[in-house]
């Protein structure tokens, strides 16, 4: 500590290139402060920090985090603790640059596994950033004293002291983690792809902003009788609500009523959430991928054979690529990526379909001949999805009655509640028949696997050997390779993203020889980020970074997908 306050003395009014002397381990009193990389100028990325206290201070209980689920909750809840405690104590802004910030990787909704802080029986650690001070390019070192002796030992015990924490707070948190992940897998093993418990608020503040909407405007919703379920939880008891079995099921009802709501909460019920969010038990089976039409996107070699065949320049639909997919090829592109990595729920809105995809009705097969038309409908594979694959299917459909004869379960949604209404619907299949025909020559048998090959990968950019930059969530920047994910729809922290950068890279590193699939590919990137921690990923020997978060197998590989570089072989 004392030596950290000399040095800052010494190269105080000193050029800025000077900080690099403060790299280094020191001991401060009840944590140890590492300074693992400091920034070139004031402008430039902040420098890396990191800091350790030792258990027998922090004194967090071993039952806080003696499972993954109730480890994530605690790490999660530092890290909110930590960003909570840096807007309370720390000045901020103080000369050029970043002079004087101090920050950490900032959270959603969503409680996610993350690099910022790591806790374990021995010690909790916190990754942040700390723009060192400068007037111009001179070196403030009294302002960086400032952050190193005042701001930042009353962060840390703040937030990380766990007799400063609210002991509540956080012990509720951890509960519920462990109480969803719970009824995420029951859910499974009992024959259903998702539950929403009763009371719980799904619609959202604004459409930019995820928290719950205001609960004096927001309808809870209440399960139908015919669908309602109780789980048991490990922590806090029963609950009941709505549990969607598997199979094909519809949300119908009319515009405006809360279809997409139901919908996207149950696309973000793979991940949990933080206290009062509203959807802490909206639960989704793990293996769920929300598909939508993506014009424009890449395609490599995908065989959608079963939803193509016959295209008008007689391209091979079993191994079809493309720079500029179709909303209907894309769509149909997309779920056949899904399935290739593991799906075992796709998700669909009317709102983001294409229409060709989704349906073709009598009047339509009447006046357009199958042979013109290369498109299978959704409508008639569906079935075969479940039967075939086990692959079960949620769509929201206001707009087509065609579904009724295929569907399993349909829930209307009429002012924010859901009906059982599979019954009605079916009555009515039975009066008005579609008398479409079923359009289906080709049986849907195998989903063809393909091998990423290395040459698709290179992170290089002008003198840097790796450049892998993410600004946002929505884009990642790859070497000179950009890859939109804009229409990854559940991918939702820009921890996420950046860690997909760099898991592209490790991959590309270690298994895309051109042997393995996508889905060992990811599977075996999943599998090392869960045995070694998130800090795997980095592309830099020993170099920790506090701005990742764990992304799922699915991301990745939809990622990997829209890369304009991928190049794979189909495995046979
Ligand atoms: P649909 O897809 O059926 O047309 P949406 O799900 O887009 O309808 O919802 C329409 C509007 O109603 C949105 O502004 C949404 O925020 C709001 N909304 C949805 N569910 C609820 C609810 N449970 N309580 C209050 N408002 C809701
Ligand atoms: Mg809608």
């Amino acid at each position: 500590m004392e030596s950290l306050q000399r040095k800052l003395r010494r190269i105080d009014g000193r050029g800025y290139k000077a900080y690099k002397e403060i790299r280094g381990v020191y001991q401060f009193q009840g944590y140890t402060l590492f300074v693992d990389h400091v920034q070139g100028d004031p402008f430039a990325a902040p420098s890396r920090v990191r800091v350790r206290v030792k258990q027998q201070v922090a004194k967090f209980s071993p039952e806080l985090f003696k499972n993954r689920s109730r480890r994530i909750g605690v790490e999660d809840y530092l890290v909110r603790a930590f960003s909570n405690a840096i807007d309370a104590v720390a000045r901020g802004h103080r000369g050029s640059g970043k002079s004087g910030m101090v920050s950490i990787a900032s959270c959603g909704q969503e409680i996610l596994e993350r690099s910022a802080v790591v806790v374990n029986g021995e010690f909790v650690e916190v990754r942040f950033l700390v723009g060192l001070p400068a007037r111009g390019r001179m070196v403030l070192g009294k302002q960086a004293e400032e952050v190193f002796f005042q701001e930042i030992p009353l962060i840390v015990s703040r937030s990380l002291l766990h007799e400063n924490t609210d002991r509540d707070r956080l012990s509720r948190q951890v509960d519920v983690c462990e109480d969803a992940d719970f009824i995420r897998s029951s859910l499974v093993e009992k024959g259903y792809v998702c539950f929403i418990a009763n009371d719980s608020i799904l619609p959202r503040k604004t459409g930019i902003d995820d928290r719950p909407m205001n609960l004096s405007k927001a309808v809870p919703i209440l399960s139908p009788e015919s669908l309602s379920m109780t789980f048991d939880r490990p922590n806090s008891g029963t609950i009941t609500g709505m549990a969607i079995p598997e199979g094909v099921t519809l949300i119908v009802g009319g515009g405006y009523h809360g279809k997409s709501t139901l919908l996207r909460a149950i696309e973000r019920g793979v991940y949990n959430h933080i206290l009062e969010d509203g959807r802490e038990f909206a639960i989704t089976d793990v293996n769920t991928v929300k598909v939508r039409a993506e014009d424009g996107r890449r395609v490599e070699k995908v065989d959608i054979s079963a939803f193509l065949a016959n295209l008008p320049t007689g391209i091979d639909t079993r191994s079809f690529s493309s720079d500029d997919a179709s909303g209907s090829t894309s769509q149909a592109a997309s779920i056949v990526e899904g399935m290739e990595v593991g799906a075992k729920l796709l998700l669909m809105d009317e709102d983001t379909c294409a229409t060709n995809f989704m349906i073709r009705d009598r009047r339509m097969q009447e006046l357009i001949s199958k042979d013109k038309e290369p498109i299978t409908p959704f409508l008639d594979r569906v079935r075969e999805l479940y039967s075939q694959f086990g692959v079960s299917s949620i769509l929201v459909l206001g707009g087509s009655g065609d579904y009724f004869d295929v569907a399993d379960t349909v829930i209307s949604m009429d002012t924010y509640q859901p009906r059982d209404v599979t019954s009605e619907a079916k009555e009515i299949a039975a009066r008005y028949g579609t008398q479409r025909a079923r359009e289906v020559g080709n049986s849907f048998s195998k989903i063809t696997q393909r091998a990423p090959l290395r040459h698709s990968f290179n992170p290089r950019r002008g003198k840097r050997e790796v450049k892998i930059d993410t600004k946002s969530m929505n884009e990642i920047s790859f070497g000179t390779t950009r890859i939109d994910l804009l229409c990854v729809e559940q991918l939702v922290d820009v921890g996420q993203a950046r860690a997909i950068g760099d898991a592209i890279h490790y991959m590309s590193r270690k298994y895309a020889d051109g042997s393995h699939s996508m889905l060992e590919i990811v599977e075996m990137v999943s599998r090392d980020i869960e045995k070694s921690g998130l800090d795997v990923l980095s592309p830099f020997r020993d170099e920790v970074y506090g701005d990742y978060a764990l992304p799922r197998k699915f991301e990745i590989a939809a990622a990997i997908n829209r890369m304009r570089t991928l190049t794979v072989k189909q495995l046979m």
